[in-house]
């Protein structure tokens, strides 16, 4: 161990300890990234207004040593992918305030970062992925229509970064491999070509990838995945790379149980460890296949809730019932916003796994408004199958008080009535 080595324990401490963002990232609007801006600016880094989006929202390059490799990252292209973009404010709040350490001073000296927090201010506005145009920035590389893009070009092509951070969130629900388990981050060392031609920045971003997941795996172990490696013509990453900035994407994903600080957290660490990798040298000892060997993201087999053998009623009738599971899944939200739950399927749901189940068979189930199936909002009612309910009632839910309900993604009334059991 050298005097320039940080452990991925040491650098969770450090967040813990010196990490200035306050607000859950989804919460994290324009206005906020300024005043993070601003006291960055009062500790003394370089802040730089280069842009505007469509709506005149000013984007904004920060800047933090002075060596002489060049390093690019740039968060939010995507207005609703916001983990990262509070991870680099604390990334150079830490950096500066602890600049005469040892091993900050050496990455001072031997780098030059800088960064574009929240490119989509307008998305993020909105909380949507594409910008006020509603064109996806990250498919606009090539044609350049957005000034967004233009500008992340521009910024690259005069400066020629000798690496790239592509900081995204991918759908909370994509698993590693074909296990259960949520991909909390996962990377792709992007290539330049659909001929996937490696080159030094190449491989040597694999063993920066390496180290990253070597850091990451004491905090989140088998939650890390590969992201897909097609070729994506008109995207970013691809392109960064093809221009000669050989770019590593980093795609957050969710963890069950842990909020979206803890994923701050979980990119500041990614983020020093990787830098700090290139500053000492350290990457090159890294062995690339621990990358390259993660299981690739996959899709399909979770989903948030799924209330298992519940006897489903159709209100309205007597006679019409059916004993089945109901599959439902969260939509992406701000963290202060109401959640919406939505029914993703109903019937026989044992091809899928819920980050929470529930066994519902001692239950009768009804839907609050409208019917039970896919598409509606997971409004549900349960009665203990004991009770006698008049399911024409046209007031259920008042001449028949229901024993527990669930509303808007967690249970309003009768919380641990209906038990849970594991996935
Ligand atoms: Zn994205």
């Amino acid at each position: 161990m050298s005097v320039y080595s940080q452990t991925a324990e040491d650098l969770a401490e450090s967040w813990d300890k010196h990490h200035i963002s306050t607000i859950f990232p989804s919460d994290v609007r324009h206005t906020d990234l300024k005043k993070y801006l601003e006291k960055l600016k009062g500790l003394g880094v370089k802040v730089e207004q280069v842009g505007f989006s469509n709506a005149s929202r000013e984007i904004y390059q920060v800047e933090w040593g002075t060596g002489p490799l060049k390093v690019m990252m740039w968060s939010q292209m995507h207005g609703d992918e916001p983990t990262a973009t509070s991870s680099l404010i604390d990334m150079f709040a830490f950096l500066q305030t602890h600049k005469d350490k040892n091993w900050v001073k050496k990455l001072g000296e031997t780098m030059t970062i800088r960064a574009v927090p929240m490119l989509n201010p307008d998305g993020q506005e909105l909380y949507q992925r594409r910008n006020l145009q509603g064109i996806d920035i990250n498919r606009d590389a090539v044609d350049l229509k957005t000034p967004e893009a233009r500008l992340l070009k521009m910024l690259r092509d005069n400066w020629s970064p000798a690496i790239g951070f592509n900081l995204h969130n991918q759908q909370s629900l994509t698993t590693v491999g074909p296990t259960r388990r949520q991909a909390s981050i996962s990377f792709l060392v992007v290539f330049g070509d659909a001929a996937k031609t490696t080159n030094e920045g190449h491989e040597r971003n694999k063993r920066v990838a390496s180290a990253m997941v070597t850091a990451l795996q004491k905090f989140i172990p088998g939650h890390i995945g590969r992201y897909g490696d097609e070729w994506a013509p008109t995207a970013f990453g691809d392109n960064f790379s093809a221009w000669g900035t050989p770019t590593i994407l980093i795609e957050t994903g969710a963890l069950y149980g842990k909020d979206e600080m803890y994923l701050v957290k979980m990119n500041f660490i990614a983020f020093l460890t990787a830098l700090n990798s290139i500053a000492t040298g350290s990457e090159k000892t890294q062995d690339p296949s621990i990358y390259v060997n993660l299981p690739e993201n996959t899709s399909g087999g979770l989903v948030d809730l799924i209330f298992r053998s519940a006897t489903i009623v159709k209100t309205g009738e007597m006679t019409q019932m059916m004993v089945g599971d109901i599959a439902a899944v969260a939509e992406r939200r701000r963290a202060s916003f109401l959640n919406s739950t939505k029914i993703r399927g109903v019937g026989d749901m044992r091809n899928l796994t819920g980050l929470e189940e529930y066994d519902a068979s001692s239950f009768y189930v009804a839907q609050r408004f409208g019917r039970t199936k896919s598409g509606e909002m997971a409004e549900l009612l349960f009665y203990k199958k004991d009770r006698v309910i008049d399911w024409t009632s046209t007031e259920l839910e008042k001449q028949f008080p229901p024993d527990a309900v669930f509303s808007a993604g967690k249970w309003a009334k009768g919380e641990k009535l209906v038990p849970r059991r594991r996935p």
